[in-house]
């Protein structure tokens, strides 16, 4: 179907006018998506049974990765590459009038996650296809996803994501997998042949449907599996409804609470939601997500002792924690095992990554939450928490305060990290600062009692989507200089470290960049109506808005910018646009309230004549996958710029590494590692370390307004938060701003900060006159990105934790 640009021409019109009883004249662009979606179905339709039937007959390793969100965006440009047939494609609709990019603004972005995390299970699942690794996703399919942003007054505005309106021409929905997910209920006790049988009784039992979507890897041939639940009501519940006298109505009404289960993602990111439906989605994928993985087990016709080497479950965050009890129930009530071999089993398959060690973020669910949702569940919780407190008795008998403090059950509360790393055999942090961290810190009690569980995987990002799709014309230059093996072993765009000092390879370098940022200021200059100059620094920090990543010190730094200019307007300044991106978790005020501050700037800077053409500041709305791979690749400046300890990994950051933007970063997370191969003169790094701020957080010694009190331009811009004149239109506009700074002490030490923040900005300006030495910087990035391509990640996951056969490198000779 794909293999020259007629054949594809030829089956396009011929599946148009079969799908669509329409003629192709008639076609709108929605209309092309949809045929060429529905064609790359059925070209890998074939490939997807073949990779299954392989795993059933050769009875390989199988990996699920649960997690509450997949970020995926979309997915037709990226099937077509991995397909090989972009260029086919693009050709092909060029000749009959139609533009492939404009095809794939039609397809709405799957925004099943928040961000981060979400992003990083979707960079996996393309990187565990395009690898060959029986790797599959297992996930919920929320009807709605992450909120639509949009900028009314400033102010952000929640609209609901419908994204699955006009359908999803990806999925399989098969009714004929469904399971059944129990809740609520009472556990009774019998005994049988001397043991004690649990049953539980009167729980009420929905369906749990699946949508399978392909995940096509890399060449096309080999299709691993996104399996994603919806939630409905079951017959059953029906019949018994209308026995007992319902109504019609009730049963609607009924159907509707089922279906609330999988409605929407709950919208908060690195913060926590103690919300019972948040709760029933957990278990419900947990119970789904187990049948189905125990299903496809059973037809290998062994025991459950061969679970652990047949079946690695992974668990991304805590989220989905309660696999660890409900396959011990299974084990134990349904398979008949006892609890040590049942719980040997379980610790030998689930495997745990921790994402955050934000307080806010840890999941504490209240003991009769649990106990009242999930009755047998909540026995086996409180039977691990009794046997692990015995165990910690025995090891530290004059400690009474540990075991308090690792205590799976403690202040009526059951602490979801505490049930994880209990019940898994590997613990992962996402980059070595991260680990670090939890071992000497957060975690050190656990990382005492099981030092070999612990062990750290920086996190990484699939280059097909961030560079070969994203950036094509930076593909191309690539290919053409090195050759094509760097797209199966990303290590190898270290090799255009050979180009550096070739003054024609630079010229291209810059050229790339710069027609990416025309791209870019056209888009902006559409939405906004206004000039975007693309030879001035485009300064980016797109990711969630959230105190600990320092927008807030970001745009207080513009302000600086501009206080500046408006004092000396004859200051020679590199000229900068700045361009921000942010969702904030809707019930997140202080967050909120940054949006308003930065758009206020905005707004102000833009439209004063004696900053024109030395300063611009846009909030492009609604940040989300689709939108990050717009701006990315015509970025300059990439800010990276968390208080030290606060960001576990980042992977915006790689992103931004992997389209040449040079980073302005604190020394946290995935920046370290970052730092080590780059080095001081292809970074700009500022502030506190690690150590620091929690010396800090320790002694109690910082004083914000200690920093207000030493520093004249920190103190003016203060100011200007709550008296009128250019950023606030009435007296105390944003004074919760003002006081989280100066009342609550600046928690995220955005004023002590500020100082070198400011200094590596001017370093960045007299950087960029010297354009060729910033080539020269760009192409140390570009080289270095290889190493923080997820198939690397992948490989270490594979090998470290879930114990897989090697895959033989791959290239393009078997592609
Ligand atoms: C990569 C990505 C993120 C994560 O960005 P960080 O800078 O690492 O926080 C969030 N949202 C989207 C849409 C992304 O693509």
């Amino acid at each position: 179907m794909f293999t020259d640009k007629d054949t594809f021409k030829q089956h396009f019109q011929e599946q148009f006018v079969g799908q669509l009883g329409k003629p192709l004249k008639e076609a709108t662009s929605e209309d092309i998506y949809k045929v060429i979606g529905s064609m790359i179905r059925e070209e890998v339709g074939k490939f997807w049974a073949q990779t299954n039937t392989s795993y059933r007959e050769s009875g390989e390793k199988q990996v699920y990765y649960l997690s509450l969100e997949f970020l995926m965006g979309r997915l037709l440009g990226n099937n077509l590459l991995n397909l090989g047939a972009l260029n086919v494609v693009r050709a092909g609709l060029s000749e009959l009038g139609w533009d492939l990019e404009e095809i794939e603004e039609q397809e709405a972005d799957a925004g099943l996650g928040n961000g981060g995390l979400g992003r990083l299970a979707a960079c996996f699942m393309d990187s565990l296809a395009s690898l060959q690794y029986a790797g599959h996703g297992c996930g919920i399919r929320y009807k709605y996803g992450l909120f639509e942003q949009r900028i009314v007054d400033g102010n952000q505005v929640e609209l609901p994501d419908y994204w699955l309106q006009r359908g999803n021409v990806w999925e399989e929905r098969r009714y004929d997998k469904r399971v059944e997910v129990s809740f609520w209920g009472r556990v009774e006790t019998r005994e049988e042949n001397g043991r004690l049988v649990f049953d539980t009784v009167d729980a009420e039992g929905i369906w749990a449907v699946p949508y399978d979507v392909p995940l096509i890897g890399f060449g096309g041939r080999h299709i691993n599996t996104l399996r994603i639940w919806s939630a409905e009501a079951s017959e059953n519940a029906v019949r018994q409804g209308m026995q007992a006298g319902g109504s019609y109505y009730k049963y609607l009404d009924y159907s509707r609470t089922v279906e609330s289960i999988t409605e929407f993602l709950y919208p908060d990111d690195s913060q926590y939601e103690g919300k019972l439906l948040r709760l029933k989605q957990q278990y419900f994928l947990c119970s789904a997500g187990l049948q189905s993985i125990l299903r496809t087990f059973d037809k290998l016709e062994l025991p459950y002792e061969e679970l652990p080497n047949k079946v690695a479950i992974h668990i991304n965050d805590t989220h989905p924690t309660l696999v660890i009890p409900e396959l011990m129930r299974i084990l134990i009530d349904m398979k008949g095992y006892g609890w040590d071999e049942a719980w040997s089993i379980v610790t030998r398959t689930v495997s745990y990554t921790n994402h955050t060690i934000l307080s806010e973020a840890l999941e504490k669910w209240p003991v009769v939450m649990v106990k009242d949702l999930l009755p047998r569940v909540y026995m086996i919780i409180e039977e691990i928490n009794k046997r692990f407190c015995a165990e910690l008795m025995e090891k530290y008998p004059d400690q009474p305060d540990r075991i308090a403090q690792m205590a799976v059950i403690h202040d009526d509360q059951v602490r979801m990290a505490h049930l994880a790393i209990n019940g898994s055999h590997s613990i992962n942090g996402v980059s070595q600062l991260h680990t670090d961290i939890l071992k000497e810190k957060e975690m050190r009690s656990f990382y005492e009692l099981y030092p070999e569980r612990f062990n750290n995987k920086t996190n990484g990002i699939t280059h097909r989507r961030w560079l070969m799709h994203a950036n094509p014309e930076l593909s191309r230059l690539y290919t053409e200089s090195m050759g094509d093996g760097w797209m199966t072993n990303p290590y190898e765009l270290s090799q255009i470290l050979n180009y550096k000092e070739d003054a024609g390879f630079r010229q291209r370098i810059q050229q790339i960049k710069l027609r990416n940022k025309q791209k870019l200021a056209a888009y902006i200059s559409h939405k906004f109506d206004t000039s975007v100059d693309p030879t001035s620094i485009f300064d980016v920090q797109v990711k969630r808005l959230h105190g600990y990543k320092r927008q807030l010190m970001n745009i207080l730094h513009v302000m600086h910018l501009y206080n500046e200019i408006k004092a000396n307007p004859s200051i020679d300044r590199v000229p900068r646009t700045f361009i921000f991106g942010a969702k904030a978790a809707p019930s997140y005020y202080l967050a909120k309230r940054i949006i308003k501050l930065i758009n206020t700037v905005a707004e102000t800077v833009n439209r004063d004549p004696q900053v024109r053409g030395k300063l611009k500041v846009f909030f492009l709305e609604n940040y989300s996958v689709s939108l990050a791979e717009r701006i990315i690749p015509a970025a300059d400046i990439s800010e990276q710029i968390s208080t030290a300890s606060k960001e576990a990994s980042g992977t915006g950051n790689m992103k931004f590494m992997m389209n040449g933007a040079l980073t302005i970063g604190t020394m946290d997370g995935a920046n370290v590692e970052m730092y080590e191969m780059l080095g001081a003169e292809n970074m700009f790094i500022f502030g506190l370390n690690a150590e620091q701020v929690n010396n800090y957080y320790q002694n109690g010694q910082y004083s914000s307004a200690g920093v207000l009190a030493r520093d004249s331009r920190i103190a003016q811009v203060i100011n200007q938060l709550i008296q009128p004149g250019p950023f606030c239109t009435h007296e105390n506009e944003f004074e919760e701003i003002y006081h989280s700074l100066i009342s609550h002490n600046d928690e995220y030490f955005v004023l002590e900060d500020f100082a070198d923040y400011a200094r590596a900005h001017r370093d960045i300006d007299a950087a960029y006159r010297d354009t060729e030495n910033w080539t020269r910087k760009s192409i140390a990035n570009l080289a270095h990105s290889g190493r923080f391509a997820s198939d690397n990640t992948i490989h270490e996951y594979a090998r470290e934790i879930w114990k897989l056969a090697e895959k033989k490198q791959l290239s393009m000779m078997n592609i």
